[in-house]
């Protein structure tokens, strides 16, 4: 066991680099002139959440977090491994494992949760408790599974403490290995499970409910990286909602039907 002088080092290190790259934040912004990236309500669809605020998208560098090779080139291994080395935010210290995600290299459809918790940190992989088994029913009711056309991961790759929320820094910290995933993967569709993932990709100024955002389809469009976008974006429960409250099962399932059917209209005839 570490004494705690040591352990007060290591904190104050980690402290010390977060605030730096906070701090480079805050001078430069994250988002360079003339390149955009936005999440609309689908045409025709009901209009976005108002509480949206600027856009996720980001550009190489320049957002805490942002690695080298944030390219063309980006390969889910190559993300996987800057994931694996990053030490951006403070979650860094206390993680076992960082859980970078995993699944199909163009998936139909990128499953994006909140964050790891106990076994995923302990394993290394997305939604292995509880919680995933039933991610995993609910995916095969509608004829996907994570080894073959979905990609899973979430918006903070390392777990935070007492699985609480991420705080809103450590989100926009790991952001860009989110957006580089994306950009990356081109999955024809993004199901956001539960509130965190879903503010953070419809980028609502506030935590809006999750009860508020599900049901439609928004436009994710990110012109900063060619060949990705509009993909279309729905919200709805976490299966850690559903394990506690059977009620929200129904209007999941509902959700579940939307990306079914949009899946099957992305086929074409
Ligand atoms: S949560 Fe994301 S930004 Fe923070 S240390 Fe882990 S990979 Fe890096």
């Amino acid at each position: 066991m570490r004494d705690n002088g040591a352990m007060i080092a290591e904190q104050k290190t980690v402290l010390a680099r977060f605030l730096d790259t906070a701090g480079k934040y805050l001078e430069d912004g994250y988002r360079r002139p003339g390149e955009e990236c936005a999440v609309t309500a689908e045409s025709g669809g009901e209009a976005p959440d108002p509480r949206r605020a600027a856009p996720l998208s980001a550009t190489p560098g320049d957002t805490p977090g942002e690695t080298p090779g944030d390219t063309p080139g980006d390969t889910p291994e190559g993300i996987a491994a800057d994931i694996r080395s990053c030490r951006s935010c403070p979650l860094e210290a206390a993680r076992t494992n960082a859980v970078p995600g995993e699944g199909a290299e163009h998936p139909l459809v990128l499953v994006i949760g909140e964050g790891p918790g106990q076994d995923e940190d302990r394993t290394g992989r997305p939604f292995v408790g509880r919680a995933g088994q039933l991610l995993d029913k609910m995916l095969a009711a509608i004829d996907l599974r994570r080894e073959e056309n979905c990609f899973i991961t979430n918006v903070v790759k390392c777990r935070p403490p007492g699985n609480r929320d991420p705080e809103p820094m450590e989100a926009l910290c790991c952001k860009p290995f989110l957006r580089r995933q994306i950009s990356c993967l081109r999955p024809r569709s993004i199901l956001c499970v539960g509130k965190v993932a879903a503010n953070l990709l419809l980028e609502t100024t506030e935590q809006a409910a999750i009860g508020s955002l599900r049901g439609r389809f928004f436009d994710y469009t990110a012109t900063d990286t060619e060949g990705t976008g509009p993909i279309p974006v729905l919200a709805t429960y976490h299966p850690s909602a559903l394990l506690r409250n059977e009620d929200l099962k129904r209007p999941a399932w509902e959700d579940l039907k939307l990306l079914r059917a949009k899946l099957e209209e992305l086929k074409g005839p």
